[in-house]
């Protein structure tokens, strides 16, 4: 039986035990947390900016004519 069951720390690659209430999670500690959104951020940097999100540009279907709305 394992009743603590460890999770691998994404940064640091250390298996821990898990506490849910902490900020840290999913990292085994805050030094870890912010050393791999540090990482996180360099990465992105130098990501090249690239807009390759394809826009939508279909013609927005004609709104459904009601049928004879009668206001009597
Ligand atoms: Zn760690």
């Amino acid at each position: 039986m394992s009743h603590s069951a460890t999770i691998q720390c994404p940064s640091c690659r250390r298996l821990f035990v898990p506490d849910m209430r902490s900020p840290e999670m999913p990292f085994c500690s805050l030094r870890c947390k912010m050393a791999d959104l540090n990482r996180w951020f360099q990465e992105d940097v130098g990501l090249p900016i690239n807009c390759s999100d394809p826009e939508d540009e279909d013609e927005a279907p004609p709104p459904s004519a009601p049928r004879e709305w009668k206001f009597e």
